[in-house]
């Protein structure tokens, strides 16, 4: 039950949210009661501009006429199909779809239903098919310090930021890490792909060397990090670690998950950095957030050890009861519908010179320490206050929002990634709006 003034209920106790300290948050609520392109409404009424697409997911922007549309038919006509052993159509139309936008070569698409279950997906194919041709000594599984692959236990053993680590035990066995590429003292204020850190892909030659080639299975990263404060993959460094992977007999799975759909100004990452990799991760972009969904993308080599190996790999023993809910898939199509029609990808692209340099404008501003951009993505890092790390960028978020825009702050960078759909102006009131809270900032 609401309140009368508000549209706040009056219980907030039995909901238990997500990375979220309840326990502040509820003696302060901030909710949204509606959304329309590129706005959200406050409970008290109050427009806020998404700076953020929500969470990396909105890129069309929201309540899109076509997709809204698309869903409430589909509910109507089919709202569920088993998800093993069956099928409906419009999953067979939506993985064709995205395979027609995908990198060349990644010919086939398993759904999810977020983008940590695509992770976890991803993982076990590749442990899978290196069991299906015969290399089942290749167990280990690569991640990247900083990196984020989503919350499940396979997610959080190959990512590598310790809070979404440290509260949960062991993890899986045999995981190893990259360094992250986070050089901010020889790479701030590049614009675009920094020119320092191509050559810490090489410490997957001291993996080898270590642990032998033999053991290892696959290596996961995302081209573009994002929920560790949106860090570029530097010059030569995606090049670097395919070539070593590829030398190794190592599966390269690029995770996607904010990179897919658009975010880079290419449908892909893979396509951006001209990298190929063996598996692909997607989820958010993928129903513009509408209904929960992810996908995995793999290559013919890897589907068809399934189809061609022996008798007892047929079959990949995983999938989920959604794995392409009729819904979803009717958001997914309306959603590429959607970007293709407004040519959002190009859009991306077309904007992104100009994005680039409102960002930039703020160097200089108190606390900044960084600024970072690709496509309609960008991150200003700021210093942190000594003691009280994340409170300065948390800070600038509440600040933020009380000023009607959406950020979002991941420790002590500021993140943005708005809806593709966004025009100059509302660049302009963004970044306006971010430099007024920085200036008044302690
Ligand atoms: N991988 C990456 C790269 C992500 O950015 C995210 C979410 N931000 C995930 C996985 C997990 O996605 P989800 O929250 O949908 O499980």
């Amino acid at each position: 039950m609401a309140n009368d003034h508000t549209n706040i209920p009056n219980d907030l106790s039995a909901f238990w949210m997500p990375f979220t300290a309840n326990r502040q948050y509820k003696k302060a609520p901030r909710l949204f009661t509606a959304a329309k392109d590129m706005h959200y409404t406050t409970a008290d009424g109050r427009q806020v501009l998404d700076g953020t697409a929500g969470l990396w997911c909105c890129n069309a922007g929201h309540a899109r006429p076509k997709i809204t549309e698309a869903v409430q038919k589909q509910v109507a006509e089919l709202d569920y199909a088993p998800a093993f052993q069956m099928g409906h159509p419009k999953a067979f139309e939506l993985a064709s779809t995205i395979r027609d936008i995908a990198p060349k070569g990644m010919e086939h698409v398993f759904f999810t239903n977020s983008g940590s279950e695509s992770v976890e997906t991803a993982l076990k194919i590749a442990l899978a098919y290196q069991r299906a041709i015969g290399q089942g000594t290749r167990t280990r599984l690569v991640g990247r310090e900083k990196g984020y692959h989503g919350v499940n236990f396979g997610g959080i053993s190959v990512g590598g930021l310790v809070n979404n680590r440290r509260m949960f035990g062991q993890h899986l066995n045999g995981t190893l890490h990259l360094p992250h590429t986070h050089l901010i003292d020889k790479n701030a204020y590049t614009k675009g792909q920094p020119e320092h850190g191509w050559e810490l892909a090489d410490d997957l030659e001291r993996m080898v060397a270590l642990h032998g080639e033999e053991t290892i299975a696959a290596v996961i990263v995302e081209p573009m990090a994002g929920s560790a404060g949106v860090i570029m993959p530097p010059k030569g460094y995606l090049e670097r670690l395919r070539a070593l992977t590829k030398k190794y007999g190592i599966l390269l799975i690029f995770d996607e998950v904010i990179t897919g759909f658009g975010r880079l100004g290419s449908s892909f990452a893979a396509e951006h950095f001209d990298v190929q990799p063996d598996l692909i991760t997607t989820a958010k972009g993928l129903t513009n957030g509408v209904i929960p969904m992810g996908a995995v993308l793999a290559t013919s080599e890897i589907h068809d050890a399934f189809m061609t190996g022996p008798e007892h790999m047929i079959e990949l023993f995983h999938g989920y009861t959604y794995s392409g809910n009729p819904v979803a898939c009717a958001a997914g199509l309306a959603t590429l519908e959607t970007y293709r029609e407004e040519d959002l990808f190009n859009r991306a692209d077309s904007m992104a010179e100009y994005w680039q340099e409102a960002l930039h404008s703020l160097k200089g501003l108190p606390h900044v320490i960084d600024i970072r951009n690709m496509g309609l993505i960008g991150a200003v890092e700021l210093e942190p206050i000594a003691g009280e790390p994340t409170k300065r960028a948390f800070n600038a978020f509440l600040e933020a929002y009380d000023k009607g825009v959406l950020i979002r702050t991941t420790g002590d960078i500021i993140a943005m990634s708005p809806p593709l759909i966004i025009e100059k102006e509302h660049i302009d009131q963004l970044i306006g709006t971010l430099a007024d809270v920085l200036k008044s900032l302690d």
